[in-house]
């Protein structure tokens, strides 16, 4: 079978090249022309782990192919999979302007029955207006070809994209027609023989499922976040409190971790756009604008903690940050709490030196020269009067405290992602700050 993925970033890219590994023919199709030339090359645009061996071994098998030219992808292809970004509009809805231009793509080119496929992450009621757009061209061009919509969300984690798709928890699609569920199964077929679930629904719940599902591992962020600062409050210890939880069966203990806020291309611009389906739909949505709310502040929490220290103001000072993507794994910096500190911290004057394994060149893209890119941790912390933890890289969890000693102005660590051990740091003689940790 043969299909088509228009959208080649994180999700078009690591969709096409699983499903290529499943035996499928996989047409890649992107309209960022260096993009495609850089993957007809077998250069990977972005950093995922282990992405870049399976793109080159499924190319090299011929079932992989990268094009800008979506006419040629569309031939034969049973399905196309819309996998293009949905960013925020200025109002917090998502922007369906690129979902949409493939759409009437599609309706422009295609010439046999398929099912086209939202894979990006859109509101209810967008397979109905891709409906419209592909059916509108076909109009116009006076055809009448068989086509069925599908929503078919993609729950993959960058950093981990690849085991996610090939071994999800499950697998939602929603049609509204037999003949869409039947090609959907035959597609997915190689994780149903490996007894993942699919779970086929009506096109509006598989829609909001995808909100659903980040706009609650949203909050249990935000809400430990919230239960953080109580911890600081009355002397006690979230790292606990998360274990003692954790470890209840009905609560879990993934996602609960407290830090210096969610970002990336997902939770942020997805928390928004429920927040404007539910006002849209005249019922606000107060449990999850207040997870933005508390998201919002969180990210500002280190850059809080250290004007507490430096109360004389930390004009001059050297501050070094450990890690720039927003979670560890990736380049990626959407939404990245280090943005935000990055900002503070120039705005009051400091610094600010940072280090990151493979943000670096992402982030001089997006804020250039304002800070110091440095070769390694020790180099970033070269006398600094703080060290803030931001991304807990595996590098960062075990640093050598006797080089850091030796090197920093002050002896300050602002941990961001508790990994560090407060009073192991006290007996060496740094001051430690963590996100509700007292003891
Ligand atoms: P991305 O920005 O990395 O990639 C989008 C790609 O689409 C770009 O390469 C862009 O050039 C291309 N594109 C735009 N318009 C096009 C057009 N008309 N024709 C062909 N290509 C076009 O985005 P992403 O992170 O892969 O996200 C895509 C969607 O998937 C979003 O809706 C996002 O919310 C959702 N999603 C993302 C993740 C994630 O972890 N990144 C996880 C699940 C779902």
């Amino acid at each position: 079978m043969k299909i088509s993925v228009v959208g080649t970033g994180y999700v078009g890219l690591v969709t096409g090249t699983c499903f290529a590994e499943t035996g499928l023919t996989v047409n890649c199709v992107d309209i960022d022309e260096k993009k495609i030339a850089m993957l007809n090359k077998g250069i990977v645009p972005i950093y995922e782990p282990g992405l870049d061996r399976l793109i080159s071994k499924n190319k090299d098998s011929k079932r992989l192919f990268f094009t800008t030219k979506i006419q040629e992808s569309l031939e034969g292809a049973s399905a196309v999979f819309i996998s293009v970004g949905t960013p925020p509009d200025e109002d917090g809805s998502a922007d369906l302007q690129y979902v949409l231009a493939v759409a009437s793509d599609i309706g422009k080119y295609m010439n046999n029955y398929m099912v086209v496929v939202t894979k990006s992450t859109v509101p209810v009621g967008t397979a109905e207006k891709v409906r419209k757009a592909v059916q509108k061209e076909l109009d116009a061009r006076g055809v009448n070809i068989e086509f069925d919509v599908a929503s078919n969300p993609e729950f993959l984690k960058e950093g981990d994209a690849i085991n996610d798709f090939m071994k999800p928890d499950r697998i939602v699609i929603g049609v509204d027609s037999q003949k869409a569920e039947d090609t959907m199964k035959k597609l997915y077929k190689p994780f149903l023989l490996n007894n993942h679930p699919i779970l086929f629904m009506d096109i509006p719940s598989a829609e909001l499922t995808k909100y659903t599902a980040n706009a609650m591992l949203a909050t249990r962020i935000s809400f430990m976040n919230e239960i953080a600062q109580l911890c600081e409050k009355v002397g006690a210890n979230v790292n606990n409190v998360r274990r003692g939880i954790g470890s209840d069966q009905r609560i879990g203990s993934k996602f609960l971790y407290s830090g210096t806020g969610y970002g990336g291309s997902c939770f942020p611009k997805d928390v928004k756009a429920l927040i404007k389906t539910g006002k849209e739909n005249g019922l606000p949505m107060k449990i999850i604008s207040s997870v933005e709310d508390v998201n919002d502040e969180q990210k500002s929490i280190l850059f809080k903690k250290l004007i507490n220290h430096y109360k004389e103001g930390i004009e001059g000072k050297t501050i070094t940050l450990w890690g720039l993507s927003f979670k560890p794994n990736t380049d990626d910096m959407r939404e990245a709490p280090a943005l935000v500190l990055i900002d503070k911290l120039t705005n009051a004057g400091a610094k600010v030196k940072v280090f990151d394994p493979v943000a670096m060149d992402e982030c001089k893209r997006r804020i250039g020269d304002i800070v110091e890119y440095s070769n390694d941790p020790y180099d970033a912390a070269n006398e600094a009067d703080a060290l803030l933890l931001v991304t807990e890289w595996n590098e960062f969890r075990m640093p050598n405290f006797e080089i850091l000693k030796k090197i920093m102005n002050n002896r300050v660590i602002f941990d961001g992602r508790n990994i560090y051990d407060k009073q192991e740091l006290e007996s060496k003689d740094f001051i430690y700050y963590g996100i509700g940790v007292t003891k």
